[in-house]
């Protein structure tokens, strides 16, 4: 596997493959991989001749009082997992190769509307970072795809509209949230948890298939489903940012005859904040 730690030998990297005419796959990721990530890196070597993975923990999708230096970094150990999943190359940029005139002065991108709502109104500026940074990177790596979680699924939804909408040239998959035996979707915030505090986490899956198996019996008060899982949850601890039944496309309130809905869930477990979602397709 190439390690590339600059975006000229990524350049003449990109450059051979596309040369020799392989097809090249991407997942951008902040590193401290599991098995979440690497499904989609599997996935990307199902698809493509070449497959790279870029680690950056990204400063423009943090905000002021967030986890951006207690995320944590595991450099070597996510070379090892890549390695293992026979991965072409990794591109690790560094803060001042992605951002050189500062982040004040950085020309950035936004997707108006779904940007600012659940995570967007929860935490400002956070779509704003992502897109940036997906876009650069889209522009360094030139992939003919790039796969992205359906954990993040309304970043998943930012990043389609942005590539819409900017007529980029490259196809872009979600792949299904991986799960924890307990139900708990992986995320590298997991590793924050304390073992008590993991235990409890894997009930907001629970949560949310009970949420679903309502809806799909026909329930569309959504409302009083949203405010019974609240409860439920905070009853177990948690502090509730959003549970919220939206629209999968527009990610506003469900209406009785969406046809594409999902669940969307935001809680913090101590000061760890977690997400997850579940779709729910109805015949209405
Ligand atoms: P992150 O490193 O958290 O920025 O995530 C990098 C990519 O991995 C994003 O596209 C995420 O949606 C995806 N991802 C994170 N956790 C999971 C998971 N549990 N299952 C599938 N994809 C995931």
């Amino acid at each position: 596997m190439k390690v590339v730690d600059s975006i000229a030998s990524l350049r003449a990297l990109i450059g051979e493959w596309k040369r020799q005419g392989s097809s090249v796959g991407f997942v951008p990721t902040m590193g401290n991989l599991h098995d979440g990530h690497l499904k989609l890196v599997k996935r990307a070597k199902a698809h493509n001749d070449k497959v790279i993975i870029s680690i950056f923990v990204n400063p423009m999708q943090f905000g002021a009082n967030e986890d951006l230096d207690a995320y944590p970094r595991t450099i070597e150990d996510d070379k090892a997992k890549l390695i293992g999943e026979g991965a072409d190359a990794v591109f690790l940029p560094s803060v001042q190769d992605m951002y050189p005139a500062g982040l004040d002065v950085q020309t950035f991108v936004e997707v108006p509307g779904i940007s600012d709502v659940l995570c967007g109104a929860s935490r400002p500026g956070h779509f704003r970072g992502v897109a940036t940074v997906v876009n650069k990177l889209f522009n360094m790596v030139q992939p003919d795809d790039a796969f992205f979680g359906e954990k993040d699924f309304q970043q998943l939804q930012v990043i389609r509209t942005m590539v819409r909408d900017l007529s980029m040239a490259v196809t872009v998959h979600g792949v299904p949230t991986e799960r924890e035996a307990s139900g708990l979707a992986m995320s590298s915030r997991n590793g924050y948890l304390s073992t008590e505090e993991k235990a409890k986490a894997s009930l907001i899956y629970q949560a949310m298939q009970k949420m679903k198996l309502a809806i799909e019996q026909g329930d569309t008060n959504f409302a009083d489903i949203e405010n019974s899982a609240i409860s439920e949850l905070e009853k177990e601890g948690f502090k509730n940012d959003y549970i919220k039944v939206v629209n999968a496309q527009t990610f506003m309130p469900a209406a009785a005859d969406d046809k594409q809905l999902v669940i969307v869930v935001a809680l913090f477990m101590g000061t760890t904040r977690l997400i997850d979602n579940l779709q729910i397709t109805r015949e209405v």
